[in-house]
């Protein structure tokens, strides 16, 4: 984790433990994310099988104590015992007998020589080409931009070749819709609430004339807003269930494509480009029955392995599971990677040696279809199942990959974007 909520000089108290089950070297990455949900104090975690590292910034509030007393910032042993408690519990329920999944590669092209080494995102940053509004929020500037138009044009291609229907759906969900699907219970650490104030007329007009952000955004008091009725979107294809919900798929099926916002918080996880708090997804959505679903993905991935090759994009397709939060992480990861649930593109990123999730072949069986109860015409529920890009990380993996210079890019890429003359 190396983003954090730390203020400037807050005191960082390093804390170190052994884990209370010895944490399987698969899990510890999936182990350390979680940590970032723990605890607010909680700025940085490393995970290690026998070890565990936290680093805990200690809040305003303790330093003036410190200050008045005099003495270096502590934290209480109370407060050991809680971070170290709360910890635990994350490690037990995530790591006690917790099988190893069966990581299956459909496509390996790692190896594909790449031409650029450095982390794109200083020189973009510098370059004006990208501009970080707040953590996990971003701008992205025309050489960004237009890059993405060009994979929104291999997207839709895909799209076409299927015959899918274009949508466009609201970037808010209602909270409603959230809850038939049990969002609530799976993914409820990186969820992003929306509100309003309150009707009320002195409500409103304090919020005019006082509202006032601090370092940690406004300091209006929770009273003033409304309930939650609605979340940012989290995904795309959701809301495509939820408009053929209640209903019968007189056709027996139906693709559907559609390009959207979607958000998810992930705390101190949020960094550069690549892990993002709203970001944009393409889908190409599949509801029918099992074989219309299971085959269109695999032609589907048939399909964009072509595209990958000819971009000569170095990655790799192997099955994957979903972040599920703690209570429901092992079950829930352990029944996905049995019925091979999930693959995902993940595409070499040279300058940390390592691979970044661009895309994923996803089939939820008849999970939507049973919950929101869409029939086909037999009256069994549908199966559904999608395609999903991440847009500012394939522009990303295609820049750590292929550098900020059109020049260096794949000539298909260039032409496109700028009609230039193949080198
Ligand atoms: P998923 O539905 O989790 O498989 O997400 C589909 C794709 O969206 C992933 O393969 C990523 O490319 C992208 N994505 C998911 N989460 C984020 C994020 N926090 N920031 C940027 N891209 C993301
Ligand atoms: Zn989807």
């Amino acid at each position: 984790m190396s983003n954090d909520r730390r203020e400037a000089n807050q005191p960082i108290v390093r804390l170190e433990f052994q884990p209370a089950t010895p944490i399987p070297e698969y899990l510890t990455g999936e182990v350390q994310s979680k940590l970032a949900y723990v605890d607010e104090w909680i700025v940085g975690a490393e995970v290690a099988p026998d070890r565990i590292t936290l680093q805990v910034a200690l809040p305003a509030v303790a330093r003036v104590v410190d200050m008045i007393l005099d003495e270096p910032a502590a934290l209480t042993n109370d407060r050991r015992a809680e971070l170290e408690e709360k910890v635990q519990r994350v490690v037990l329920s995530m790591a006690k007998g917790a099988i190893k999944p069966k990581i299956q590669v459909l496509e390996d092209y790692l190896d594909r020589p790449v031409a650029y080494e450095k982390d794109p995102l200083p020189e973009l940053i510098a370059r004006g080409e990208v501009s970080q509004e707040a953590n996990g929020i971003f701008a992205l500037g025309p050489l960004v931009a237009r890059l993405i138009g060009y994979f929104e044009q291999q997207f839709l291609k895909l799209a076409d070749s299927f015959g899918a229907q274009p949508y466009r759906f609201p970037t808010l969900i209602p909270a409603r819709y959230m809850e038939r699907v049990n969002y609530f219970r799976a993914f409820p650490h990186s969820l992003t609430f929306v509100t309003h104030l309150r009707e009320d007329l002195e409500v409103i007009d304090e919020f005019s004339q006082h509202a006032a952000c601090d370092d940690h955004g406004l300091t209006t008091s929770p009273e003033a807003f409304a309930r939650i009725q609605a979340l940012l979107s989290p995904a795309v294809c959701y809301h495509l269930y939820f408009a053929l919900a209640d209903r019968v798929l007189q056709e027996g099926h139906a693709t559907a494509t559609a390009v959207g916002n979607c958000f998810r918080y992930e705390a101190i996880n949020l960094a550069s480009l690549e892990r993002m708090w709203n970001f944009t997804m393409r889908e190409v959505i599949f509801v029918g029955p099992k074989d219309f679903v299971l085959e269109n993905r695999e032609t589907a991935r048939q399909r964009m392995r072509e595209v990958f090759e000819s971009l000569g994009l170095a990655y790799r397709v192997e099955s994957a599971t979903d972040p599920f939060f703690i209570g429901e992480f092992r079950k829930q990861a352990a029944f996905q990677s049995a019925f091979q649930l999930k693959y995902e593109i993940r595409a070499r990123l040279p300058y940390k040696d390592s691979t970044l999730a661009v895309g994923s072949y996803n089939y939820h069986q008849d999970f939507f279809g049973r919950s929101l109860n869409i029939a086909l015409p037999d009256g069994s529920p549908a199966h559904t199942g999608c395609v999903a890009f991440g847009l500012e990380r394939m522009a990303l993996a295609f820049l750590s990959q292929f550098g900020l210079e059109p020049d260096s890019w794949p000539k298909e890429v260039r032409r496109s974007l700028y009609g230039l003359p193949a080198a």
